[in-house]
């Protein structure tokens, strides 16, 4: 197979650098998301209090409309989004509250940006699910007052072609509603490897480089070259660097082809390759090219309603996706709520720190019915296929726990039963910790975010949730090693899986399976099958052993095998 290599950059031609986040290469031109809007010092004076109280309900009910249309092109829960969206801009009591600020003498758009300032903080104070709606109204008012000031709407860009979109950050909201035969790739200024973002991104095979401090000066329609393996973007390339993109694209689509079958290292030794899955077609997850589901996020069931979903309908829905898999594993993940995946039902009260308080498996402390039911409705579902249906726990922190989850989850009738280790505690423990379950999956994701104390959903902190920060992989080598002794299965299943230079290193620290989203799989095969065994347990002392992330990265490209060290 042909080695790639990073893009050219002929003098003159900027080329930004960022990280890379979902692997891939683009070329299009910027469409830029819109900043919101900011009222101009100087206010207008103001015109009757009932003539500008009309502008501004206008202005949001064009703002619903707009919502209602977008929603019209959508399903599921993109659709459900922007529908409860369009029905906060229609409020009564929204309207109501303009009222009275126009009545004091304010100008349209101040009417609006006041009266929906004073509502949100009503709903960041309320927590939980109502605090994340103040984002939507805050959507809301941005776009009623770029309307009534004759701004650019803000929110995802619609230039009416396939383009590059380039943005500050992204917020979950506007990730679902992603276009994907529009948008060629993504670009943002902030953000980390870990974010939601970026897990979508990669689920859905959009190339992406973010905290990519240049993308500020990156304007719409110029031409850019995004290279989401090597985390760099060029602007305004020249013909060569077209050509060399394209040629790359071509590359890429090939080593998809050439790439099949199970994962294993060039000596043979096993390393089951898996798949991440979320909402989606089941159908198409189970024709991947993979020997099974390693994360299955059971939350796509249960966001964005305001009851859990029966055990009946759990069952169906679970079912479809083992039918999809028969005869392959299916790690399920029980239900992950709280921090940054608040449901209104899972509530457990106003917290200052949710990414440390009641999430995970915690959750069942306050609700336990939630995890019982779901642990019910898997059990039925698997009873009725051939998938190899396992379960297991997320945000588990100590060898109790573990215990405790193994207990219930085999008194519904669910013979394999692990636990995820995204907590240092639990990773710290895992000799005590593996020997109560049948098997570990790793969450880098969250270990990185408790291991560096650097929230995930911030994108300021890049640098510290980087999955090749030593202290996050020495932690992962104290699992692996637990593995090994005890003779259980361990699996990575966050972001640090998808990168090819880094799979030979979880493996040389003791990973016996790998998890990540689909179009990352067919790279990480061919990485594992380039490196002996020994040759992984090298490069992966020389990663623990660096000073840092970057260090890290750079001493196992210098000993990895030319092909892969060029990606
Ligand atoms: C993780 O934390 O690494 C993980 C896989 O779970 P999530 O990203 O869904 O929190
Ligand atoms: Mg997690």
């Amino acid at each position: 197979m042909a080695q790639t290599e990073p893009l050219p950059s002929p003098a003159g031609a900027a080329r930004l650098s960022g990280i890379p986040a979902s692997p891939g290469v683009a070329i299009g031109p910027v469409a830029r998301m819109a900043a919101p809007p900011s009222l101009p010092e100087r206010r207008p004076e103001a015109g009757k209090p009932e003539e500008e109280a009309d502008l501004a309900r206008r202005a949001l009910g064009r703002v619903a409309d707009l919502l209602d249309q977008r929603a019209a092109g959508l399903t599921g829960e993109a659709a459900a989004v922007l529908g409860a969206q369009a029905l906060m801009a229609r409020d009564p009591e929204l309207a109501r509250r303009i009222g009275e600020h126009t009545e004091q003498g304010d100008p349209a758009a101040w009417a609006v940006s006041a009266a929906c300032g004073a509502y949100q903080e009503l709903l960041a104070a309320a927590g939980g699910y109502l605090a994340e709606r103040a984002a939507d109204l805050a959507d809301i008012r941005d776009r009623a007052v770029a309307l009534l000031l004759d701004l650019p709407m803000p929110g995802l860009p619609d230039p009416g072609v396939a383009h590059v979109l380039v943005a500050d950050d992204l917020a979950p909201a506007d990730t679902v509603q992603l276009d994907t035969e529009r948008v060629l790739g993504i670009v943002t200024r902030y953000g980390g490897p870990t974010s939601h973002t970026v897990i979508l991104a990669r689920a859905l095979g959009i190339p992406a480089v973010v905290g990519c401090a240049g993308a500020v000066d990156l304007a719409d329609g110029v031409l850019v070259a995004v290279d989401g393996d090597a985390g760099t973007v060029a602007a305004d390339p020249d013909e060569e660097q077209v050509e060399h993109v394209r040629r790359r694209a071509e590359r890429r689509r090939a080593l998809l082809a050439e790439s099949t079958g199970p994962g294993r290292t060039a000596d043979g030794t096993g390393v089951a390759l898996l798949l991440n899955v979320g909402e989606g077609d089941p159908g198409k997850a189970g024709a991947h090219d993979s020997e099974g589901v390693g994360l299955l996020r059971t939350e796509f069931l249960f966001l964005e309603r305001t009851d859990p979903p029966t055990v009946e309908e759990q069952t169906a829905s679970y079912t479809a996706l083992f039918e999809a898999f028969a005869g392959r594993v299916v790690t399920v993940r029980t239900l992950d709520a709280g921090s940054d995946k608040p449901l209104a039902f899972a509530a457990t009260g106003q917290e200052d720190n949710p990414a440390l308080g009641v999430r995970g498996f915690r959750t069942s402390r306050v609700h336990p019915g939630l995890l019982t039911e779901q642990l019910a409705a898997i059990a039925a579902a698997a009873r009725t296929t051939s998938a190899r249906v396992r379960v297991m726990a997320p945000m588990v922190s100590t060898p109790d726990e573990a215990a405790e989850f193994a207990a219930l989850a085999r008194g519904a009738g669910i013979e394999r039963v692990g636990v995820m280790i995204e907590v240092p505690g639990a990773a710290l423990l895992a000799d005590r910790l593996l020997p109560r379950v049948d098997f570990v999956s790793i969450g880098t994701n969250d270990l990185a975010q408790y291991t560096m104390a650097a929230d995930r959903t911030l994108g300021a902190l890049p640098d510290l949730l980087d999955p090749w920060q030593p202290a996050l992989l020495h932690l992962v080598g104290t699992v692996g090693g637990a593995g090994e002794r005890s003779g259980r299965p361990v699996g990575v299943c966050g972001e640090a899986a998808a990168d090819p230079l880094l799979a030979p290193v979880l493996v040389g620290l003791g990973a016996t399976s790998l998890s990540m989203s689909a179009p990352s799989l067919p790279a990480v095969r061919r990485a594992l099958a380039l490196h002996t065994h020994s040759e992984c347990r090298r490069m992966a002392e020389l990663a623990v052993a660096a000073s840092g992330a970057e260090q890290a990265r750079e001493a196992v490209r210098a000993v990895a095998h030319p092909e892969v060290a060029a990606w």
